[in-house]
This record gives structure tokens, C-alpha cells and sequence, in this order.
């Protein structure tokens, strides 16, 4: 009897045991469970959050230097716009738009080159609103100095595309030289800076033009004709990369003709080359 009631002893001891360590297992089940859930919703909420920093496009800051990331892991943080801000700290979209100021050289009373009747004033509106129309079919906002023949003051002109806050500026002129006709071809000139690489866009707007077909491509140049130390007013004023497109002797023979019978072909690859330069930039 004693051997009997110790074996049976022995079992509800074992079955006890059994017991406690099912039910230490299953609380330790359940306390797992309740910090997977309560971990996943964590992981939704900044899924949530990480979506609209990534898409918005309000608020510039030249300063914010706050990644998407970073504000992901405070919800209550404002939105920033870093991903929308390129290497120099201007906004280079504004609400997805791409934005480019056209400068049309000249105006008015100040005629500009002259050769004979022909005048750069005209010559240059001409260009400037076909790259206009140009680049408007492509999708970019276009903001110009000038749509008429109008005289605009030369600080003015970088104003307009400050203010509009352009992704980039071109200003069209022509060259003159009337004590060497035979002088010919196209150029570029950015500031000495080369403030937001304005080198890369006016070589990729050369580049474009030489394949459509011009006399020469005489580069792009930095400061101002004739003088090493100072920078051209719309290149020096302007706040985003600018440069002024020499487009052509309006003294040599062969420009003018390429000029006229080029000038369509000319404007869709100005557009062209600036829009896909700026979008580049992103
Ligand atoms: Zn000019």
C-alpha cells in the first residue's frame, strides 16, 4: 500500500509539473503575440508617414537639410521637401513643375547689334518664343523677360526669373563683329562661379545645336567679353544656372542664313536640352 500511494504521489507531482510548464509556455505564447501585433502596427504607422514626405512638394527650405527618412520617425513632424531640393539648395520643382525663364536680349529703344535692318532685338524675340512654345510642349512652366518689343532694364531680367524661382535661366542674344565678317558661330557665357553648373547646361544646349547644324561651336566661356573679372548682370544677378546663348554672328553672312532657315529646328533643341537638363537635376 505504502509503494502504491508514493507511485501515485509521484504521478500528480509529475502531472503538476506538466501542467505549470504548459501553462508557463502558453503565457509565454501569448506574451510574444502581443508584442509581434503591437510591433506590426508600429511598422504601419510609419508606412503611413513615410508616404506623403516622399510625394510633397510644399514648403522650400534652401537650409532643410532633413531626410525622409529621418522625419518618418516622428509622425509629427511637418513634412520637409529635401528630395525636391538640388545640390545648391534651390528648389528645382516647384509642385512637380519644371520652371525656365527665357530672356529675349534687347528691346525697345536699345536695338542691339545691327547689321544693315536687321536688328538682334528682333532677331532674338523671334527665338525666344518658339523655344518658348518649345519647351511649353514638353510640359515646363516658361517665364520670359519679354513678348514684345519692349525695352526691359538689365537687372529687371534676373529679377523676373528670381522671383519665379526658374530652374534655369537662358538668355538669347547675337554676337556682332563688324570689323570681321567672316567671324562666325555659336557660344555660351556663364559665370566665372559656374554657380550651379551652368557649364554643364550651356555645353549640353551647344552640343544639341551642333547636331542640329550651326557654322561653329565656339564653347562656352566664362565672365564677359573682354574682361576676365566681371560676369554678365543676368549670369552674376541671377540665383539658379543661367547663361547667355551668343546665337550667331548677326554680322557673318552664313549665320543669319542659318538663323532663318534653322530657327524652328534651333528652338526644339533648346528646349529640348534645358528640359531634359533640369530634369536630370532631380
Ligand atoms: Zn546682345
Amino acid at each position: 500500500m505504502a509503494k502504491r500511494r508514493r507511485r501515485r504521489r509521484r504521478r500528480i507531482s509529475l502531472e503538476a509539473v506538466t501542467r505549470i510548464g504548459l501553462l508557463i509556455t502558453i503565457i509565454l505564447v501569448l506574451i510574444l503575440c502581443i508584442v509581434l501585433i503591437s510591433r506590426c502596427g508600429k511598422d504601419d504607422e510609419l508606412d503611413k508617414v513615410k508616404v506623403p514626405v516622399s510625394g510633397t512638394t510644399t514648403t522650400p527650405s534652401g537650409n532643410d537639410s532633413t531626410s525622409a527618412e529621418n522625419t518618418s520617425t516622428n509622425p509629427t513632424d511637418e513634412p520637409t521637401t529635401s528630395s525636391n531640393l538640388n545640390a545648391y539648395g534651390d528648389s528645382i520643382y516647384d509642385d512637380g513643375q519644371v520652371i525656365i525663364c527665357i530672356d529675349a536680349g534687347h528691346g525697345g529703344i536699345d536695338g542691339g547689334s545691327v547689321n544693315d535692318s536687321r536688328l538682334e532685338k528682333d532677331d532674338t524675340l523671334k527665338l525666344s518664343l518658339m523655344v518658348k512654345n518649345e519647351l511649353e510642349a514638353l510640359g515646363a512652366t516658361v517665364i520670359t523677360t519679354r513678348t514684345t518689343d519692349t525695352d526691359i532694364a538689365l537687372y529687371d531680367r534676373p529679377s523676373i526669373a528670381n522671383d519665379a524661382h526658374a530652374d534655369a535661366l537662358i538668355s538669347i542674344h547675337r554676337n556682332s563683329y563688324a570689323a570681321d565678317t567672316s567671324v562666325k558661330g555659336v557660344e555660351a557665357w556663364i559665370a566665372r562661379s559656374n554657380s550651379g553648373n551652368s557649364n554643364d547646361l550651356a555645353a549640353a544646349i551647344l552640343a544639341g545645336l551642333d547636331s542640329v547644324g550651326i557654322s561653329r561651336n565656339r564653347g562656352v566661356k566664362c565672365g564677359s567679353q573682354g574682361n576676365d573679372n566681371e560676369d554678365y548682370a543676368i549670369n552674376s544677378q541671377s540665383s539658379m544656372p543661367s547663361l547667355i546663348l551668343e546665337f550667331g554672328f548677326i554680322t557673318n553672312y552664313e549665320d543669319n542664313n542659318l538663323y532663318d532657315s534653322k530657327m524652328s529646328e534651333y528652338a526644339k533643341s533648346i528646349a529640348k536640352s534645358v528640359y531634359d537638363w533640369v530634369l536630370a537635376q532631380q
